[in-house]
């Protein structure tokens, strides 16, 4: 898949507040040995430029957040385009490193020549990069999509197979592909982590954790049952629409109260 979330994080993040990297440094007196200072702890998971560490989150503030969530947005639903559980499995793996909107601009052209697999070998590599040529990584992404159609067709009947050791073997499928896929194709309560839903747990502290992983595990130790199935869309469309990367807009966020992160603006 590339480039890892957390790097993309990092290389964003580190843009304005860059200092230099910790080194050991040495302070020299007249007359006194050179003393060293011992290198400054990196930033807790979780911690933003100057606002510290926010606290974990209590069992009645998750159920109160999801709660909300759920009234504001009952039936929350994926922005990525698509027809069929195949076309969802592409979209999906079209929309590593790109916007949700630059896929779907590519893909209704793509799936009009090929909404199952065995189109999609018959369409072969050659037009299907052509077809998805303004989406970054296209050379990739085109053998990729070809090549996981005919395994579809050698070993699943041409279905999408609804286990997540099947659909992480196929090429261009990693885990938050597979949790995509098991959620929207098969309504698994599975949530799958971006960068949205990794931002918006550390910041808050609904979820921290160094990896998407660690976020995605303590998302599903700590959401309630009954939330699971829309986490996953409720928490990208939060972080999205609201708890944006640069400037959250706290003044019309619905869990600004819940919120534990200490640069919230708003109290
Ligand atoms: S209060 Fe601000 S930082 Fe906290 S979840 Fe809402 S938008 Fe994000």
């Amino acid at each position: 898949m590339g480039v890892s979330i957390p790097e993309i994080m990092a290389k964003k993040s580190t843009r304005k507040t860059r200092k230099p990297a910790a080194k050991t440094r040495t302070k020299t007196r007249k007359g006194k040995a050179a003393k060293l200072k011992p290198p400054r702890k990196p930033a807790a998971a979780g911690a933003e430029a100057g606002h510290g560490a926010p606290r974990p989150w209590t069992n009645a503030q998750i159920a109160e957040a999801f709660r909300r969530f759920q009234a504001a947005n009952p039936d929350p639903k994926g922005e990525l385009a698509h027809i069929n559980p195949f076309t969802l499995l592409v979209a999906v793996v079209l929309s590593a490193q790109a916007t949700d909107a630059g896929v779907n601009k590519a893909t209704p052209a793509l799936f009009a020549a090929a909404d199952t697999p065995a189109k999609m070998v018959a369409l072969g590599e050659d037009k299907v990069r052509d077809l998805i040529k303004t989406i970054g990584l296209y050379r990739t992404k085109a053998k990729n999509v070809v090549a996981l159609s005919r395994i579809l067709v050698a070993q699943h009947g041409g279905q999408v197979p609804r286990s997540r050791e099947a659909l992480e073997a196929l090429p261009g499928v990693g885990r938050k592909t597979a949790n995509v896929v098991l959620n929207i194709a098969f309504g698994e309560p599975t949530i799958a982590v971006d960068t949205h839903i990794f931002r918006v747990g550390n910041r808050t502290g609904l979820a921290t954790g160094k990896t998407p992983f660690e976020v995605e595990t303590k998302l599903q130790q700590v959401v309630p049952a009954q939330y699971k199935r829309h986490a996953h869309h409720w928490l990208i469309l939060h972080g999205r629409y609201t708890c944006v990367a640069r400037k959250p807009l706290c003044e019309k966020c619905i869990i600004a109260d819940l919120c534990q992160w200490p640069g919230k603006s708003v109290l």
